[in-house]
């Protein structure tokens, strides 16, 4: 009997160390704002994300989030990480897993009082750093549908796309997360508004000022990601309600007015895929507690649930969309050049 507990506590302790990603990587800025609005490019920080030896050849998937201060962006992330770390190889992490076998119980999310770290959040009412921040540890795996290896990013934005910010940076933040990601999500409170759309709109211009081929539609996947949802009557939970929704909001037989129908036909024009995702309201805690640490167990059941679900569905390999740019898949070593000359374009 005392051995087998000891097994089992044993394994469950590999379990934690597995999932404890803070060990294994960090967030690091890569593009920032200074006071005066001025953009900051810090290559030498995306070289030592981007030049390990060993991924150059390999092909690119980013995941992007990007919406309004407070979002619960870098909380969702630092989820996302939990799973990656738990499904997947790291450079910093090489021999932990060694082939793709998806844990479908709740273990991938860590222990229910586990304190979550990882991209900072949480950090007060006030906006610190506004930038562009990248996990500076990268996932490797190999797509069983195409034999192909890939290196998973994961990028957050912080202080952008605020109420602080205008509209045209708001359009411009938007289509660099765009250009860079090959999945990109938008974090919107409640539901989606008209504004939302119209930097869509505004996105499509900076595409083409950065030079992407306007031909084949210049962005590839975008996922509404929509917290505290509360018309679940009307539109259920989770990515069915979602794509529903979105669909009908984006519906130019929605509108009778010009412009707003104008801005729907270039939304479905430059996304390849365009789907959407219901959250509920996770709780008080989570919400509006002061000293709570990210910890599942204080989340709401429902909640919960639905995040496991979605990050589960977002991540799984079959579900990772490669990076390309117009239309052909990027490497590695041909990113890290595609992201300089964007942040050039983007800093003139
Ligand atoms: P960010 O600024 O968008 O990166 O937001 P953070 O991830 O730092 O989270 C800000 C606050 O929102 C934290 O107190 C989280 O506990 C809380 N939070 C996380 N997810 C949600 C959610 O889905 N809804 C609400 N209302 N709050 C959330
Ligand atoms: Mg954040």
């Amino acid at each position: 009997h005392v051995f087998i507990l000891s097994l089992v506590t044993f394994s469950k302790n590999l379990n934690m160390i597995e999932i404890r990603h803070h060990t294994f990587g960090q967030p690091i800025i890569i593009l920032e704002f200074d006071d005066s609005q001025e953009v900051i490019i810090y290559n030498d920080k995306l070289d030592s994300i981007f030049n390990h030896p060993e991924i150059q050849d390999r092909k690119v998937v980013i995941l992007s989030l990007i919406g309004a201060f407070r979002g619960g962006k870098s909380f969702f992330l630092d989820y996302c990480l939990r799973f990656l770390y738990a499904h997947f190889p790291s450079i910093n992490n090489p021999n932990k897993v060694t082939s793709f076998i998806f844990k479908k119980d709740d273990t991938w999310m860590g222990e229910p009082d586990e304190p979550l770290t990882g991209f900072s959040w949480r950090s007060g009412t006030k906006r610190d750093t506004t930038g562009i921040i990248m996990w500076n540890d990268v996932f490797l795996h190999t797509l069983d549908r195409t034999g192909e290896k890939i290196a998973i990013f994961v990028m957050d934005t912080q202080g952008l796309f605020d109420n602080e910010s205008t509209p045209a940076d708001n359009s411009r933040i938007f289509a660099l997360g765009n250009l860079i990601s090959s999945i990109q999500l938008l974090n919107l409170m409640n539901r989606a508004q008209e504004d939302h759309f119209q930097y869509l709109q505004f996105a499509t211009e900076f595409a083409k000022f950065a030079g992407s081929s306007m031909i084949e539609k210049p962005f590839q996947n975008l996922t509404f990601l929509i917290r505290d949802w509360n018309n679940d009557d009307e539109y259920s939970y989770g990515t069915a309600g979602g794509n529903k929704y979105i669909k009908e909001v984006l519906s130019p037989n929605n509108c009778n007015n010009q412009e707003l129908q104008s801005v729907r036909e270039t939304i479905f024009e430059c996304f390849n895929k365009i789907e959407c995702c219901l959250l509920p309201y996770p709780g008080k805690i989570v919400a509006s507690r002061k000293n709570y640490d990210g910890r599942w167990s204080e989340m709401n059941e429902e909640f919960r649930s639905e995040l496991k679900t979605f990050i589960e569905f977002l991540l799984m390999p079959d579900n990772l969309i490669i990076k390309q740019i117009n239309s052909i898949d990027v490497n590695v070593k041909d990113m890290s050049q595609y992201l300089k000359n964007f942040f050039t374009i983007f800093q003139s």
